[in-house]
């Protein structure tokens, strides 16, 4: 028993690829292997918490005041008090990213209410759990840069406030799963026939030049990558909105793309099968992609 636990434990720093993993938890910065929570701590028991996910190029958070202010706004939606200042948050990402090697990483960030009895009810006097750990930002392979990914269609089966980042992530799990399952990379949701979003992206619709996104309601999770786009449009001259856009207009977009933390801007190029547009990234992903880039190296 012993002797198979230990072996699970290493398998799994392994398997993370962080051997050498250093992650945060509760005020202390730990070996992966060492880090433990009670199994009545109610992330584990009812998915009651938040997290977050932001990456660093050169060692340098990028959109970190946009990832904090998220951060905060997902624990004040499920009323966790926040436990740390600003300052505070931001010395906890850096000291992990100088713990770490990789010029490239991200931060994952998880707050859950905290330990207590199990009742669904808010405990009394219960201290948030926190956790965070890096991991290396692997650049997209140059493959599906240059040729896209594919994405199923799939009816959106999440709960209603998918505008909280959530641990509890069951609903996003399934739909990556069937996606995963028809050799697809992203799954792409629709609500009562409208778009709402990727399994773990935001989706983009570019159609005569103009690049449309589902409305930020309680349908989406505003991504970080949101507000950039919007900016990186403009900066491009491209157009930007946000509008319901239905099954048909996504076959019928001349691009697609998603857009997250790990990915960036990715085009889309092939939706059940289907080829979009020309079946290639299009002229928008391109000047997208080279904005974003200009953007991580001004950061
Ligand atoms: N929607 C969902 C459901 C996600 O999980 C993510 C990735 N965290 C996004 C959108 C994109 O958000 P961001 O740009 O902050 O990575």
């Amino acid at each position: 028993m012993q002797a198979s636990k230990a072996k699970t434990t290493s398998v799994d720093a392994r398997e993370a690829g962080q051997d050498e993993a250093i992650v945060y938890l509760n005020g202390e910065f730990l070996p992966l292997d060492q880090a433990k929570v009670p199994v009545l701590d109610r992330g584990f028991i009812f998915g009651d918490g938040i997290y977050e996910v932001v990456p660093a190029y050169s060692r340098r958070p990028f959109r970190w005041p946009e990832h904090l202010a998220r951060l905060k706004r997902s624990l004040g939606k499920i009323k966790i008090t926040n436990p740390y200042s600003d300052a505070e948050w931001l010395t906890l990402i850096e000291s992990l990213i100088q713990r770490h090697p990789w010029s490239n990483q991200f931060i994952y960030l998880h707050i859950t209410r905290g330990v207590a009895k199990r009742d669904h009810a808010f405990p009394k006097d219960c201290q948030p759990t926190v956790f965070a750990m890096s991991s290396a930002l692997q650049a997209v392979p140059e493959a599906l840069r240059s040729e896209g990914v594919a994405a199923i269609t799939l009816d959106d089966q999440r709960w209603l406030h998918c505008d909280i980042k959530s641990i509890s992530l069951l609903g996003n799990v399934l739909a990556r799963q069937a996606a995963v399952d028809a050799h697809a990379a992203e799954c792409i949701q629709f609500r009562d026939g409208q778009m709402t979003e990727g399994s773990s992206s935001n989706i983009w619709l570019v159609r005569g030049g103009e690049v449309i996104g589902a409305p930020v309601d309680h349908r989406i999770l505003e991504g970080i990558r949101v507000g950039l786009i919007e900016a990186l449009c403009k900066s491009c001259g491209i157009g930007f909105r946000t509008d319901a856009i239905s099954r048909n207009e996504v076959f019928q977009a001349d691009e697609l793309l998603l857009s997250s933390a790990t990915k960036e801007v990715l085009a889309i190029t092939k939706v059940d099968g289907r080829a979009i547009g020309h079946g290639k990234p299009g002229p928008v992903y391109h000047k997208l992609y080279q904005a974003y880039q200009e953007a991580i190296a001004a950061n």
